[in-house]
């Protein structure tokens, strides 16, 4: 496999591709239904109103790239039968997008890879110091690493295929969303800074947080995610990363081309490949 994270983007090469974009999990941190909730949404019989944590995954060819290991990576797995992963991108290391990151072993048993993944620096500082045994082989433990880093520090390229990470802020903190082709992927964040939106120029399709219809202090909410994105003007605004408050029948109370993501949803993306050298 050829791949970089760089400063600087290859030349694209005037052929274009359909790839497609996978919602593993559509649900906030605690899932939906959460434990102990017998609230009418957690009780809900519409199978759209059960979300996994947060994930999604890129597929082009036969490469699955992988965003985030949510906790709910296993079932996530089965439900939409992958055989494999080739690389993984993390937004952030909050718990629901990383304690799943145990569940890449078995493709490991499979495959004898390590496969490579792109973080960006403070998640990785994180993820290191929380699960080094993933990235660094223990002496004397005979667990060899499931992931190669990469930091994330520019435009990520894997194959001819290009992804670009969007710096986004989540609460006192910052998340990273991926643009991949016509179609953005935002989750966890509470704000676009302005040198962000550039880089959204242009997107078909946005998906991003909209936690649930109250404020949140490091999400959006239903409202405010809808004014940041219409601000890109796409033709699809979808929101993820759901609370329990939201139902998914709620859905018909949202203005017209924005959506509720739910799990399994699939988009066709628009890819412009880039030049193999
Ligand atoms: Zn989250
Ligand atoms: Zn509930
Ligand atoms: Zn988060």
């Amino acid at each position: 496999m050829v791949l970089s994270a760089a400063m600087t983007t290859s030349s694209f090469s005037g052929r274009s591709e359909t790839a497609q974009l996978t919602i593993l999990g559509s649900g906030t941190s605690t899932g939906v239904p959460m434990v102990g909730c017998s609230c009418p949404v957690c009780l809900s019989n519409d199978p759209k109103d059960n979300r996994t944590r947060c994930s999604a995954l890129i597929t082009f060819r036969d490469l699955n790239i992988l965003i985030d290991t949510s906790s709910d990576l296993r079932s996530q797995a089965l439900r939409e039968k992958i055989a494999r992963i080739d690389a993984v991108l993390f937004t952030h290391a909050h718990a629901d997008h990383v304690n799943g990151i145990d569940d890449l072993r078995g493709f490991h048993f499979i495959h004898h890879e390590v496969i490579p993944c792109f973080v960006p620096k403070p998640a990785f500082d994180d993820l290191l110091s929380r699960f080094s045994y993933v990235f660094r082989e223990k002496p004397g433990s005979g667990y060899p690493p499931l992931l190669k880093p990469f930091l994330v520090d520019g435009v990520v390229e894997i194959e001819e295929v290009q992804i670009v990470p969007v710096p986004l802020r989540h609460g006192k903190g910052v998340s990273t969303g991926y643009r991949i082709g016509d179609i953005c992927y935002l989750t966890d964040c509470n704000g676009i800074p302005a040198a962000s939106e550039k880089l959204l120029k242009g997107v078909r399709v946005v998906i991003i947080d909209g936690l649930r219809w109250s404020p949140h202090p490091s999400h959006f909410s239903i409202e405010t995610a809808i004014a940041a994105a219409a601000g890109l003007a796409p033709e699809r605004i979808v929101l993820t990363h759901i609370t329990h408050e939201v139902s998914h029948a709620d859905a018909v109370k949202l203005p017209g081309g924005v959506e509720l993501a739910y799990d399994g949803m699939k988009f066709g993306i628009d890819l412009q490949l880039r030049e193999m050298r």
